[in-house]
């Protein structure tokens, strides 16, 4: 047992005050700029029960680190587990310093404890080497910038473990062990004041960001009034972004999966939560200097997908399309965002109600040739038939074909004889008046018509009306065409053809509304599915999202050919498609990865060649 001189307790206390002084000068500023942020009134501590199954999930299970990088994640996981294992081990070395354990390291427990953390250290010692040899040496790059304090930290945290570790056999009487007792003690106080200026905040503030997430995937919070711009100076971020942003690991997990990223994008989404936080270091929260300018650039934020790729591969929680929805709001509404395309777009939405511009006698027409009856609250279903379904051709095919499988189906449904568009491209550029206006136009109409059920093929229609609505007071049942139809398959024919259809998950159906068994059983009735490199919740977006489908062209490569390309390479016939956003975009971009590109198709347009090739189709 370490039996301390006086000298040595003193030192100790020294040592403990000085390292306490040290973290609270660097950590009280930052605690400051948090708890002195902007409010969020839209936050809700409810639901309890799931903050508590994420925290336990994903902060306790570190099950979400494993998961999306398995190894590096595993390493991460064993030095949080042995963090956790040491908390006793540790409080009890501290205590010994001052000749008070009141742990024993030779009773039942004691001998039981000290073994536990002597294997977590050796297994945290593995783990913090090899995180240190990827992050040194490896160098993946979206790990970039080298942090050297990463480094120190790795060391002091290698050297607490194996200065531990050999106190089974060198016993704390002697000099040896004294000295390690005091390496291992020191070890320890270096490492408390380095915590707040590094990356390993997050050791503190990520459990408490994750537990305290906003709940819902990519949830943008209502303005609170005209006077209400958008994320625009210091004084408009919240407390749960400033909390988010010093949570910041680094880890580029978002970096690496952001397809504006990966096609040579400004846009980078860790550097826009490490540019809020270095805003928030530089200018603090009260300051009236907009944050886009000079900590974020303009362009960066307009090349978003918004495809929540980086929201969910965080692996602390960090929101990041709340923060980037929040800038556009204050580009648009301060008028400092000046895109002629974008600028055509609003104009469109406000004159016409749709996205293209068209007037809605084009609507009428298509609606009469189809010979779609009107919603008259009769039918079981409002067949929304979004801008896509509307006026684009392919969209156009899409609801046809749709039409035909409820038809076979023999569900009643009926289309509003006005419908304008969501506002989904508004909302996702920051233009919440046009958002507000469409929004608040279509549900007049849908109350009007006492529609109770609406049906979509548009994966953003359905996002927007079912959540983004939700702040007009709206509570629609709307689905999305694929989850209809997976609940109807067993009155769909079912007869293999021996195609391959690889299945591009669609984000605002997958990673935001969390479908992706449905139409991939849609298309198995008839074909096999295959899934891409990239699919599901790691599913690589076609590049249309907020609103870009309707900007000008994109700088570096194009996010639909990088898709389309490895869409093709799988060798699948067909493609797979159910967002009409993406049958767009891939149209051309497939046709320009060989000479016999695969079909593309929408899921109910397989369904209804089915329907076809089976002669049973109905009317
Ligand atoms: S939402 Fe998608 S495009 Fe936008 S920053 Fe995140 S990963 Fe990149
Ligand atoms: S924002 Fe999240 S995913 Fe991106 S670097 Fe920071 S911690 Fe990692």
């Amino acid at each position: 047992m370490f039996v301390p001189s006086l000298a040595e307790e003193i030192c100790l206390l020294a040592l403990i005050v000085l390292a306490i002084v040290l973290f609270v000068k660097r950590f009280g500023p930052i605690w400051q700029r948090i708890w002195h942020s902007k409010d969020n009134p839209e936050f809700h501590i409810r639901p309890i029960g799931k903050r508590i199954w994420d925290f336990f999930w994903e902060v306790l299970c570190q099950a979400k680190v494993i998961k999306e990088r398995p190894l590096p994640g595993l390493a991460h996981a064993l030095v949080f587990w042995g963090f956790c294992a040491f908390a006793l081990v540790t409080a009890n070395h501290v205590a010994a310093g001052f000749g008070r354990p009141f742990l024993d390291r030779h009773s039942g427990f004691g001998v039981f404890y000290w073994w536990f953390a002597f294997w977590f250290a050796a297994l945290v010692a593995i783990g913090i080497t090899g995180l240190f040899i990827r992050r040194f040496f490896i160098r993946p790059k979206w790990l970039e910038p080298l942090s050297y304090e990463s480094g120190v930290i790795a060391a002091l945290i290698f050297v607490l473990m194996v200065t531990y570790m050999p106190m089974w056999w060198v016993p704390e009487t002697t000099t040896a062990g004294r000295v390690l007792w005091w390496i291992h003690t020191c070890s320890l106080l270096g490492f408390l004041p380095l915590i707040p200026h590094t990356k390993h905040l997050h050791l503190m503030l990520s459990p408490v960001t994750i537990f305290l997430s906003r709940g819902t995937f990519s949830a943008i919070p209502p303005l609170a009034g005209d006077e209400d711009f958008g994320l625009d100076t210091g004084k408009d971020i919240s407390k749960l972004t400033a909390l988010q942003v010093y949570s910041c690991v680094e880890c580029g997990r978002c970096t690496e999966h952001c397809p504006a990223n990966n096609t040579g994008k400004e846009l980078d989404p860790k550097q826009i939560a490490l540019g809020v936080r270095a805003y928030l270091n530089e200018y603090g929260n009260a300051n009236d200097t907009p944050i886009v300018g000079a900590t974020i650039t303009q362009k960066s934020i307009f090349q978003c997908t918004t495809c929540g790729a980086c929201e969910y591969q965080c692996p602390v929680g960090i929101e990041h399309l709340p923060i980037i929805i929040g800038f556009r709001r204050s580009e648009v509404n301060t008028g400092r965002w000046e895109d002629e395309h974008g600028t055509k777009l609003f104009l469109n939405l406000e004159r016409h109600g749709n996205a293209m511009g068209f007037s809605a006698s084009e609507r009428d027409k298509f609606i009469a040739k189809q010979q779609f009856p009107a919603f008259d609250g009769t039918q079981e279903y409002c067949l929304w038939l979004g801008c896509m379904g509307a006026y684009d051709p392919r969209g156009r095919e899409i609801v046809s074909a749709f039409a035909d499988v409820m038809r076979h189906v023999g569900a009643s449904f009926g289309v509003l004889k006005k419908e304008k568009c969501t506002g989904d491209p508004a909302r996702r550029l920051g233009n919440d008046l046009i958002f507000g206006q469409l929004a608040e136009s279509n549900l007049e109409t849908l109350r009007q018509d006492g529609v109770k059920k609406i049906v979509s093929i548009c994966p953003h229609c359905v996002r927007t009306i079912a959540e983004d609505w939700k702040e007009f007071g709206a509570h629609i049942e709307i689905e999305h065409h694929s989850e209809f139809m997976a609940r109807y398959q067993d009155r769909l024919p079912s007869a293999q053809t021996g195609k391959r259809v690889v299945f591009h998950d669609p984000c605002y159906l997958g990673r935001y509304r969390n479908v992706y068994d449905e139409p991939r059983e849609v298309i198995a009735r008839n074909a096999t599915v295959i899934d891409p490199p990239r699919a599901r919740e790691r599913s690589f977006c076609c590049g249309a999202g907020g609103g870009l489908a309707f900007l000008g062209e994109e700088t570096g490569q194009r996010v639909n050919e990088t898709r389309a390309k490895e869409l093709a390479d799988t060798g699948a016939e067909i493609v797979g498609a159910a967002c009409p956003f993406c049958n767009t975009m891939f149209r051309d971009a497939l046709a320009s990865t060989s000479a016999n590109p695969p079909e593309l198709l929408d899921i109910a347009q397989l369904a209804a060649a089915a329907i076809q090739a089976s002669g049973t189709r109905a009317g």
